[in-house]
């Protein structure tokens, strides 16, 4: 009768170790290939500023044709494209992503924006998504804010005829909603008649909770409106400080990263008012640049959070960095 084999732990683990390095041929064992899982897109982005929380919450993104001719209408289609190629972006297609921000002064939970809302557009409307993978619900929200009544910032109000944040008062300023509750807009050109359809469908029936301000209404200690009209007759950005830091939310007063800096007043087709819009871009372009003041834009490449600094007889952007997160 032979010796039963018994091997030390070392021995044992070795054993077993050859044996899953190599088949009984000697090769490598196949091992199975990794799925290409696609794109990966981040939910969220949040940081202290002072005392209060800053969440930028990504509500999807479109890639348009363009940007020419929806940005520089009235420049050269390859003077566009020179300087989009001079900043490394493609020619004939674009993001547009959007971004809300929830604010969380730590009393108080204050959205910017509600995005695009589960209807609108195949690639977004995914904020309350990203308002739970953030940590939040809803019902938490505290107050809503509207930059101004575009689609694609009041879609997310309402959802089935009921309110998504349930518990919020909100914000709107008071020349925007009396431009887009007209009912008279709905006899417009269609353009014209489906936003106002939206602002019938996700902002008239907030009104009872609304409260409506001007350029320099607060909405709360810390934050307040600055006047930003052009790109819709009432649109308001707004100005967030706590314990000396402070940031700018600008909704769509500026909106392309490259174009709206660094050529500010080339028109931008979704402009109400053109020259209004160029000379807006500019005041809050100047502000920030001068007083060093962090941004966040609802259309910025996500997570939509930089800086801008003077450069020719403009301005570019510098995205955030990690300057955030210390
Ligand atoms: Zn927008």
């Amino acid at each position: 009768m032979p010796a039963p084999i018994s091997l030390t732990r070392r021995q044992a683990i070795g054993f077993t170790g050859a044996i899953a390095l190599t088949t009984l041929s000697g090769l490598p064992l196949a091992r199975a290939k990794a799925p290409m899982l696609g794109q990966a897109k981040w939910d969220f982005y949040r940081f202290k500023l002072g005392a209060f929380e800053v969440t930028i919450i990504r509500d999807g993104a479109t890639t348009p044709a363009g940007p020419y001719p929806a940005f520089g209408e009235d420049q050269f289609e390859e003077d566009v494209h020179e300087l989009l190629a001079a900043n490394h972006l493609p020619l004939k297609r674009f993001e547009l992503p959007y971004s809300p921000v929830l604010v969380n002064t730590g009393s108080q939970l204050v959205l910017f924006d509600a995005g695009n809302g589960s209807s609108r557009r195949p690639d977004s409307g995914y904020l309350p998504d990203g308002l739970k993978a953030a940590g939040y619900s809803p019902d938490q929200v505290d107050v809503v804010v509207i930059t101004h009544c575009h689609p694609d910032h009041i879609g997310g109000l309402i959802e089935n005829g009921s309110a998504v944040y349930p518990n919020a008062r909100y914000v709107c300023g008071g020349k925007e909603y009396d431009f887009w509750s007209s009912t008279e807009l709905l006899e417009h050109d269609p353009g014209m008649a489906r936003r106002a359809r939206s602002v019938q469908a996700n902002v008239v029936p907030l009104a009872p909770k609304m409260s409506f301000l001007e350029d320099e209404g607060e909405v709360l200690t810390g934050i307040r409106a600055i006047a930003s009209p052009g790109h819709t007759p009432g649109h308001l950005a707004y100005h967030v400080e706590s314990e000396g830091k402070r940031l700018l939310i600008w909704g769509d007063a500026i909106v392309h990263y490259v174009i709206s800096f660094q050529r500010p007043d080339w028109p931008l087709a979704a402009d109400m008012d053109k020259g209004v819009a160029a000379e807006t871009r500019r005041k809050l372009l100047g502000m920030a640049a001068a007083d060093r003041i962090p941004v966040t834009g609802y259309h910025l490449p996500f997570p939509a959070l930089g800086f801008v600094e003077p450069h020719e007889d403009a301005f570019r952007f510098v995205a955030a960095g990690y300057q955030f997160n210390l």
